[in-house]
């Protein structure tokens, strides 16, 4: 069994509605602001965000580790790209 993460609309934090059984063509919108865009390219927008989020997730710990035991400088250059329209809650 795989969960289904709930993908939401970015702006609004609202799950985006689509057919029950949505075909990669298929339409998911955010049913507030109409942000919205095909299940293939929803899918392919989220995995960029997940993908960002666990090199955050990373590098923010790696940084916090360096911290509390060496003085040496960890330059923290880490840029979140942002700019995603769909999200979804990974509770890092
Ligand atoms: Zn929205």
């Amino acid at each position: 069994m795989t969960e289904q993460k709930q993908v939401l609309c970015a702006s609004c934090k609202c799950a985006l509605q689509g057919p029950a059984n949505p075909q990669l063509s298929d339409m998911l919108v955010c049913p507030i602001c109409g942000n919205g865009d095909t299940v293939d390219v929803v899918n392919a927008e989220v995995g960029n965000y997940i993908q960002e989020q666990m090199s955050q997730a990373i590098h923010k710990a790696f940084t916090n580790g360096i911290g509390t035991t060496r003085s040496f400088k960890v330059t923290s250059d880490f840029q979140p790209k942002g700019g995603h329209r769909f999200i979804v809650d990974l509770a890092l």
